[in-house]
């Protein structure tokens, strides 16, 4: 299970709906306690793709590490990544599960028409083949938007 915390949350919806009509992206930071984990800070990261944004992300590598360092300096860890689907159900596409990884959570939000619509989480297996679905709790203002 994955909990976002208000603050952090606002800031991924707020950089989808900045981003739309291209993908956003960027980093959860939090604290991982059993299978729960707490994303208590999001950071905004550049979608590095070269191509057409608005069906595809890519993030730097280094921009990865600096918010890794980030967190570490809060006294937090790296726990996941969130990205957007512009105009999309929020699913986890082909692409999104071979350019994953297996020990983050990867959020993805459906933004129509600009406004966020829905959210969902997956968990990529280890090779990358398979991505199970996250319980996600957000918080109840956005859910019911
Ligand atoms: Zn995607």
């Amino acid at each position: 299970m994955i909990q976002i915390e208000k603050d952090a949350w606002d800031v991924m919806v707020a950089h989808a709906e900045a981003t739309f009509p291209n993908e956003c992206c960027g980093a959860m930071l939090g604290d991982i306690d059993g299978d729960r984990k707490t994303v208590r800070a999001a950071v905004k990261l550049e979608n590095a793709f070269e191509g057409s944004q608005a069906a595809r992300y890519e993030l730097r590598p280094e921009d990865l590490l600096n918010a890794d360092r980030e967190a570490r300096r809060q006294g937090m860890d790296l726990i996941g990544i969130f990205h957007s689907h512009p105009d999309c159900d929020a699913y986890f596409s082909e692409t999104d599960l071979k350019n994953s990884c297996p020990w983050y959570s990867f959020v993805v939000l459906s933004i129509r028409g600009g406004r966020f619509d829905h959210a969902n989480s997956f968990l990529p297996n280890a090779e990358q083949t398979h991505a199970d679905r996250e319980e996600l709790r957000i918080p109840a203002a956005q859910a019911a938007r």
